[in-house]
């Protein structure tokens, strides 16, 4: 049986860790760090990761503030709002939830945002730093990631890296980030010939696709280390019938309630092959936002805020 990665409990520790610094600021009589979130529109599902994120600022003692401007909002004005913020000396750190409406340009939108202010990581001077090996603002979720394989003691020196998908959020970045801790690394994607067998080679699996259970326990080579950072909503119960043959627990739920959530590699299957696995949830997205956290505590602690 696999070991469990405790997503959530080493996220846990990391908003203590946040919680900690921030409270050391208030005793030296500085402000504390400041998350400007940007919401655009109604969309229900990044409500809730609004949400989320809010409640770690309050958890942690980093102020939020938050934007809600209309789906309908112009580019020029979103513009506006970020530059708004950009030149706000009261705010550390900026997201624009994504995804925005289709009308808007998000990559514009991103890149408004100033560099230091940039806690997602995604602005292309933080990609450079991150590319060239410097410090600066990293992308939560593959940051968090990296911190808890470490804390976990997970030598990646010499390893067979695998991070299946490469995009900016999470897949090139982790793809660097192993590499930066001496791993041999391969990124696979959905043009990649024999996915199955590339898996195989893999000392270290990162899922980032968005595929619901696709990585099957057959595809992972005994002893790994498999973090699956997809999170994907299955409702379909003839495909939980096939994706959750290792986890009757989860087809009950899934015919009882008519949704469960679920990573892209099957965790069940996994749990009986790998060393060690992180789930969904409880796993990659409790990270994610302790990085955003960590990020918004650096942000300010580089402006000298
Ligand atoms: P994306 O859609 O931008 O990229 C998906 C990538 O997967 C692409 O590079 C594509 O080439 C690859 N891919 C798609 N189908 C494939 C297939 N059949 N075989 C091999 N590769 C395939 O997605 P993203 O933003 O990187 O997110 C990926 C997943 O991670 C999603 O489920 C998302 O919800 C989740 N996510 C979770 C967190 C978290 O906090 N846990 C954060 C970000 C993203």
């Amino acid at each position: 049986m696999a070991q469990l990665l405790d997503g959530k409990a080493y996220a846990d520790q990391m908003l203590e860790e946040v919680r900690i610094a921030v409270e050391a600021r208030k005793k030296d009589g500085l402000a504390p760090p400041c998350l400007a979130v940007v919401l655009v529109g109604e969309d229900p599902a990044s409500q809730v990761y609004v949400k989320g994120k809010v409640a770690a600022c309050a958890k942690t003692g980093i102020r939020s503030v938050e934007r809600r401007p209309p789906s309908d909002i112009s580019q020029s004005d979103l513009n506006l709002l970020i530059e708004s913020l950009n030149s706000d000396p009261g705010v550390d750190g900026i997201l624009v939830q994504l995804p925005l409406p289709k009308h808007l340009d998000s990559k514009a939108a991103l890149h408004r945002i100033s560099p230091a202010k940039d806690v997602d990581g995604f602005h292309p001077l933080n990609q450079g730093h991150l590319f060239e090996g410097l410090p600066g603002l990293r992308p939560c979720t593959p940051s968090a990631c990296m911190r808890m394989l470490k804390s976990y003691g997970v030598d990646m020196k010499g390893q067979r890296a695998l991070v299946l998908g490469r995009s900016e959020i999470v897949g090139k970045p982790m793809a660097l980030m192993l590499l930066e801790e001496h791993a041999t690394v391969t990124i696979a994607h959905s043009r990649t010939v024999d996915l199955p067998g590339v898996c195989r080679e893999a000392d270290i699996l990162v899922a980032a696709i968005g595929k619901p259970g696709l990585v099957e326990g057959s595809w992972i080579k005994p002893g790994a280390v498999v973090v699956d950072v997809g999170i994907n909503r299955v409702m379909d119960v003839p495909l939980g019938e096939r994706i959750f043959v290792a986890e009757p627990g989860k087809l009950e739920k899934l015919r009882e309630k008519g949704s469960v959530l679920c990573g892209d590699v099957r965790f069940g299957e996994a749990m009986q092959v790998a060393g060690a696995v992180t789930p969904v949830p409880g796993g990659v997205g409790p990270l994610t936002i302790a990085g955003l956290m960590m990020n918004t505590l650096e942000a300010c602690e580089n402006r000298g805020a």
